[in-house]
């Protein structure tokens, strides 16, 4: 069945808020918290460590922490402790997006299983497999993602065990890795350009023959789709391919972005048919999914990215991250000064529902709708009764 993807509207009054049709917390995340509340709950007396971030909520990892959990790295795969401190004794947490093969082994010389509590998402298991699978074909593996997140490091890590593997990290790179592939530029060069994206032991002239590729699994679905028929148009012209050739060049890959980034983008696609002054996206500031509803909401109208509903100070006054200058700052004069006010509201994969509530309430509160978010309540409460 197609899938619907219009926004609900909530009439408040002088605030309406439209609120995408799909938005939050996805089956990775919650399988992660479980399995991490678990194995809090299961080990009383023992250390627990999380390898980095479970997830990019801030509130989660808060909550966590709040239990006695302690993150071992940041989320640039910093150190945040002795890595010797670590014991056989200790029970490590992976986190949803997966690890590298490299950490993995490090654990296991540690005498720590990493398999025993794994939260790694399956969604990133089937990139990895897809990956796997086009390697053992004999393609080289691009993998669109930020080079730097943890789950492009992981599975850079994993494609590299089986194939030459380069990360780029948007159009601009891919374009770039078109010239190298064309032959425009000395091959000596690549090395240079993508320091830290390409597996040991790449060969420019060898390793850029046939490719197949594979995304970050919360990367912008248009975007991965660019660059995937940009590759695949390059191979076809310098290699001059007939339709049937090509899959001799270029591994037919679908993009392998999740369900939730999925229905998440395209209920924000939805919600952008409707009219509004401003867009309000939820989430943690190094969320990847998150950032990504932000740059589509941004093409259309005022969008703030906010971290929960302590960020909407007041009518005048608003906290937000600016993903451009990659920082918070505070911006005034926010809402404007029609009505009614037209709202939209989603949040990303690692947005508890709660939070999305309290963002609405604190939105109705700030805007003079409080009762009408009662009354709502109550009558929504009353129907379930
Ligand atoms: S966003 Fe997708 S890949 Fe990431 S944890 Fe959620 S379901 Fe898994």
């Amino acid at each position: 069945m197609k899938k619907d993807f219009k926004p609900a509207i909530l009439d408040l009054g002088s605030l309406q808020v439209v609120l995408a049709r799909h938005f939050g917390f996805c089956y990775g995340v919650e399988n992660a918290i479980e399995i991490a509340f678990r194995a809090v709950a299961e080990n009383p007396g023992k250390r627990v460590f999380l390898l980095s971030e479970m997830i990019h909520n801030p509130g989660v990892n808060a909550d966590l922490q709040d239990l006695g959990v302690k993150f071992i790295m940041d989320t640039n795969g910093k150190l945040l402790m002795d890595w010797d401190e670590l014991t056989s004794d200790d029970i490590v947490i992976i986190p949803a997006f997966g690890t590298t093969l490299e950490l993995e082994e490090k654990l296991r010389a540690k005498g720590i299983e990493p398999s025993r509590y794994e939260t790694t998402c399956p969604f990133v298991e089937k990139v990895w497999n897809r990956a796997e699978k086009i390697g053992k074909d004999g393609y080289t593996i691009v993998v669109h993602g930020k080079p730097k997140h943890e789950e492009t490091r992981a599975t850079f890590s994993h494609s590299k065990a089986n194939t030459a593997t380069v990360v780029v990290k948007d159009m601009k790179q891919a374009e770039h890795l078109a010239r190298f592939i064309k032959g425009e530029l000395p091959a000596e060069q690549f090395y240079q350009d993508f320091t830290g994206q390409y597996s040991e032991g790449f060969q420019v002239e060898r390793d850029l023959q046939r490719i197949g590729v594979v995304n970050q699994t919360t990367m912008l679905a248009s975007e991965t789709q660019g660059i995937s028929d940009y590759l695949k148009q390059v191979m076809i012209e310098h290699h001059q391919l007939g339709a049937e050739e090509i899959p001799t060049r270029f591994a037919d890959t679908r993009d392998t972005l999740c369900y939730a980034t999925n229905d998440n983008q395209s209920a924000v696609q939805g919600m952008l048919d409707e009219e509004a002054q401003l867009a309000i996206v939820i989430g943690g500031y190094n969320s990847s999914n998150t950032s990504h509803l932000v740059e589509l909401c941004e093409l259309k109208l005022p969008t703030y990215f906010i971290k929960d509903e302590k960020c909407l100070i007041s009518e005048d006054k608003i906290s937000h991250y600016d993903m451009h200058a990659h920082s918070e700052k505070e911006s005034t004069n926010y809402i404007p000064p029609v009505r009614p006010l037209r709202v939209m509201v989603t949040s990303g994969a690692s947005c508890p529902d709660a939070l999305v509530e309290r963002v609405i309430e604190r939105l109705a509160e700030i805007t003079g709708n409080e009762y009408a978010i009662e009354a709502m309540t109550e009558q929504w409460t009353e129907a379930q009764t």
